[in-house]
């Protein structure tokens, strides 16, 4: 679990007006974030900056305290679950969400590894589907393994990208109340970007609202509705 900080953060693409134009925004740990504004506001932008997939302009970014705009991805512990869930359609559900405990210099022991991603699939319910490859699954079912995949990480914290966007409405539902819950149990810091008015409403602690790529305000669900 982590803080995540934003200070005057800025991104330019090239010398047009800014994407991002100087947001600060304090992530306190545990918290459930989102950002939403319409289509080019920067919300995607300000994501993939935060995970480092994007170089930012001006501006620091912090993680727990300490300044991370130079910190490559991979050591920023942040686990990212993306609008097209990214799985490797030749493994099986189980294969997909172990990926990430088999690599690098914290890899796990066959055991350990077992033990989470059967913690995992029973909070998302996959158990049933664990040999079975993301070609024959739903795409909420997909979604789920994206997410079991990210779960495993013991990331610092969860960013989203329009994670639903893909699935039709009832399933949006659906998975809109699992995503809260299952952040709400992990106590996980998280950012979750999206267009949609309902999953901001509905979903985080606070909501970001974009604008332009400036923040035009930030509060919880609650003080946005009783705004005149
Ligand atoms: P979304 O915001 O839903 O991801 P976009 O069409 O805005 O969809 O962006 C899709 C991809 O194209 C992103 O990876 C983004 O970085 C890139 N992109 C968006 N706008 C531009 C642009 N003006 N020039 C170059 N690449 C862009
Ligand atoms: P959103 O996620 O809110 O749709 P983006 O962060 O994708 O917004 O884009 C913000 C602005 O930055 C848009 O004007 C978009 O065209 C521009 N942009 C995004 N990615 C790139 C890129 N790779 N190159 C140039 N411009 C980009």
């Amino acid at each position: 679990m982590s803080t995540i900080t934003l200070k005057n953060i800025v991104k330019k693409y090239g010398d047009g007006f800014p994407a991002v134009n100087g947001v600060s925004i304090d992530i306190a740990d545990g918290e459930f974030i989102i950002l939403v504004g319409p289509s080019g506001c920067g919300k995607s932008t300000l994501l993939r900056m935060v995970v480092g997939l994007e170089d930012i302009t001006s501006g620091d970014l912090l993680i727990d305290g300490e300044r991370v705009n130079e910190v490559a991805p991979r050591d920023r512990n942040l686990a990212m679950v993306f609008q097209n869930y990214a799985l490797y359609p030749h493994l099986t559900v189980y294969e997909n969400i172990a990926f990430p405990m088999r690599l690098g210099k914290n890899k796990l022991s066959e055991d350990e590894i077992d033990d989470k991603v059967r913690l995992a699939s029973a909070m998302l319910d996959l158990d049933e589907h664990l040999e079975r490859k993301p070609g024959n699954l739903s795409g909420g079912q997909r979604q789920r393994v994206a997410m079991g995949r990210a779960i495993v990480r013991d990331a610092d914290a969860f960013l989203f990208d329009e994670p639903l966007s893909n699935l039709d409405a009832k399933l949006r539902g659906q998975m809109r109340t699992q995503i809260a819950q299952l952040q709400r149990r992990l106590g996980i810091t998280s950012i979750y970007v999206t267009h949609d008015q309902t999953e901001a409403m509905t979903l985080g602690d606070r909501v970001a609202v974009l604008k332009k790529g400036e923040l035009q305000q930030i509060a919880s669900p609650r003080e946005l509705y009783e705004q005149p």
